[in-house]
């Protein structure tokens, strides 16, 4: 076969991908009435408010005698319920066996544990940090032509330091190391070519108890960045100490992807660089509160992330929800809501999962609740503002309009 009949016969498999019955774009109209609706994180809440979605775009908000529900809608009673944005994960994994072969695997396992990770947490946009992206490619074409009920799924190309393969993976697993700033840059064109949308930069590499981080030059690191950002995509980098928050601050970094267990709060000569290059963090505090290392360093793990975490916010920079989940399989988000919440209002935690990465991340048309916005809402049991944990008590996960979670 010549490369235009492979391109070809890609089109075609797109589009019949694309058309299939469970499309994303054939979504019925949907009207959520009753609920109590946050059109963002610092509105005041709609009561009895009603929401209409069409085509996968949210077409009315108001109260329930300004809106008229279209008569073919599937109207969902929403009656001491709160409805707010779809949630947003900026750190999730696609590694576990279940995706291997994504492309071809059968689709009931696959859906079977979006929910269990994703959907009935609420999650209509996630970040994949790393993976096999083949296989998470393959994924995101599954899920958007409706084959697998999913969040919209970005995913990113990962960079490791010269001799950085991390303790906690697998030896025998082939790794992308960069030992020189060309290196870097060349890597990075590959995974756009591969239709990436981000970096993942190792700045520090965890090499096992007692033994020195690995962290990466922040020339090398450069290198990718500059790629990524021509390109418009963002670089997100696991820091491990501080010597890796400080290549992040040289190379341009957009985003952490942790905070760094164990180290102080983040000086004020970084928090100052944090504002001016727009850095924003990724807190992931339950992974470290779940970390198998006895009560004690588990307790000052916790004090010295939440205080980096609420430094970080004091000083105005956007926090970003994420979890690790995928590395992790601690898939509830009662405990990450709980731990963020001794740094941070139920307001910023919303915000941490709606407006902070809609804004971050250029997605002009998510993270609130409001006309001509896309379709991607959460309805919960409970105020979320009331109580931090209720964001974890999801009723029903929408998405481009479609119900992808429903609890039973
Ligand atoms: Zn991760």
């Amino acid at each position: 076969m010549n490369g235009n009949l492979v391109r070809l016969a890609f089109c075609c498999f797109a589009l019949i991908g694309a058309l299939g019955a469970g499309g994303l774009a054939h979504a019925q109209s949907v009207a959520l009435v009753g609920g109590s609706v946050y059109a963002s994180p610092d509105a005041a809440p709609l009561a009895d408010g009603v929401i209409v979605t069409s085509n996968g775009v949210i077409t009315a908000v108001g109260s329930r005698s300004e809106v008229q529900l279209p008569a073919d809608a599937r109207v969902i009673d929403c009656s001491g319920k709160t409805v707010v944005a779809g949630f947003w994960n900026s750190h999730v994994h696609f590694t576990e066996a279940v995706w291997r072969s994504a492309g071809s695997a059968p689709s009931a396992p696959m859906a079977e544990h979006m929910q269990a990770m994703l959907t009935r947490w609420g999650f209509t946009s996630v970040w994949d940090l790393g993976s096999d992206g083949r296989d998470t490619v393959a994924l995101r074409r599954r899920v958007n032509a409706g084959e697998i009920p999913g969040p919209d799924i970005h995913t990113v190309g990962s960079i490791f330091p010269r001799d950085g393969h991390p303790a906690y993976l697998p030896a025998e697993m082939k790794l992308p190391e960069a030992a020189t700033p060309e290196d870097a840059a060349q890597l990075m064109r590959t995974y756009l070519g591969f239709g990436l949308d981000g970096l993942k930069l190792f700045t520090g590499s965890y090499k096992g108890q007692g033994k020195p981080v690995v962290n990466m030059d922040p020339a090398i690191a450069r290198a990718a960045v500059d790629v990524a950002h021509a390109a418009g995509k963002p670089a997100f980098a696991h820091p491990q100490n501080m010597a890796g928050v400080e290549a992040v601050i040289a190379a341009g970094v957009d985003v952490m992807a942790h905070t760094v267990a164990g180290e102080p709060p983040y000086f004020p000569e970084q928090l100052a660089r944090f504002k001016q290059q727009g850095v924003a963090l990724i807190p992931t505090l339950s992974l470290f509160a779940k970390l198998p290392v006895g009560p004690d360093i588990s307790a000052r793990l916790v004090a010295t992330t939440v205080a980096q975490v609420k430094a970080f916010a004091d000083n105005g920079g956007p926090v970003l929800f994420g979890t690790d989940i995928g590395f992790t399989n601690y898939y509830d988000t009662t405990l990450e809501y709980e731990l963020m919440h001794r740094a941070l209002s139920e307001r910023q935690i919303l915000a941490s999962l709606t407006t902070n990465p809609a804004g971050y991340f250029k997605a002009a048309k998510k993270g609130r609740v409001d006309k001509d916005f896309d379709a991607d809402l959460v309805v919960l049991d409970g105020d979320p503002l009331a109580d931090v944990t209720n964001l974890a008590k999801v009723a029903y996960t929408i998405r481009a309009g479609k119900v992808i979670y429903q609890k039973p």
